[in-house]
This record gives structure tokens, sequence and C-alpha cells, in this order.
């Protein structure tokens, strides 16, 4: 009857990344980062949607003090697109890209398009240390493009 869970993340596994990233485990931890793992970009609010019924009492507020304890202890990535709450998701430290759709807002990752930060060179660094870049390719998902040629040709 586990075959369906078999690929689901293991609890003792989540417990032991919490620990390993300096963090205390508490139940609340547990459920936010499984919930992260399952549904990557997600917001703050969605997270709470999935995790509510599993702790009874949590609050959205409760919930971003998480991802924000996360992304401080390196476990969770934080990622503003624009027009859009932040996001958190779990894939961290290989300076990974996305790619927004500006009608759907579908997002996809893409990888560092160098291999390695900060990927890009800035024309004028004024005097900063450039550690990392943040790119966000705007476009249109495959799904709006076939409704874009759609609408074209009624
Ligand atoms: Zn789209
Ligand atoms: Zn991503």
């Amino acid at each position: 009857m586990s075959t369906a869970s078999s690929s689901l993340p293991d609890t003792d596994l989540l417990r032991q990344t919490i620990r390993a990233s300096g963090l205390k485990v508490t139940a609340p931890r547990v459920a936010v980062l499984r919930a992260l793992q399952r549904l990557p970009h997600s917001s703050a609010e969605r997270v709470f949607d999935r995790v509510k019924d599993e702790l009874a009492g949590t609050s959205t507020q409760a919930v971003y003090g998480i991802l924000a304890a996360f992304t401080g202890a390196g476990l969770v990535r934080r990622f503003d697109p624009p027009g859009s709450p932040a996001l958190f998701e779990c894939r961290v430290g290989d300076n990974h890209h996305h790619l927004v759709c500006i009608r759907c807002s579908a997002i996809r990752d893409v990888d560092c398009v160098i291999g390695e930060a900060p990927c890009l060179e800035p024309s004028d660094d004024a005097g900063f240390v450039i550690l990392s870049a943040e790119v966000t390719f705007n476009g249109l998902c495959e799904q709006c493009r076939t409704i874009s040629s759609t609408d074209d040709n009624p």
C-alpha cells in the first residue's frame, strides 16, 4: 500500500537536512520543507495552504518566518519574480536562473548560463565584488505560445 509514498521525501532525511543546516528541528519546519520539496517556486501563502491541515494553529506569518530562517541558513533559495510575491525553492547553491512566462507566470529552472557564479559581469561594478547574478528570462511558455498562435488564426 505504500508504493505511492516511496518516492516522497523521507521525514528522517528532512530532519537531517534541517539539523545539518544548523537549525533546530521542529514539526512545522519539517512540514514546510516537505511542502517546498514537492512544490518548488512556492510563495509562503502556497506553502501555508499545503501545511495548514497538518499544522493546526499555524499562520502564513509563521510559515514566512520558517522560510526566512531556511533562506538565512542556505537551505532554501528565495526568488523574487517581478510583480509576484517572493517564491521559495529547495534547489540552492547552483546559481541557476529562471524562465518566467509573462502570461501565466509559469516558472522553469534553467541552468546557470556560464556554469558558475556570478555568471554575468556588470558593465560597471562600481567597486563591488560580484558574488552572484540572478537572471530572469521573461517570455511566453510553450502553452501560452500555442494559445497566442491560435488567437491569431481563428
Ligand atoms: Zn504561460
Ligand atoms: Zn528555481
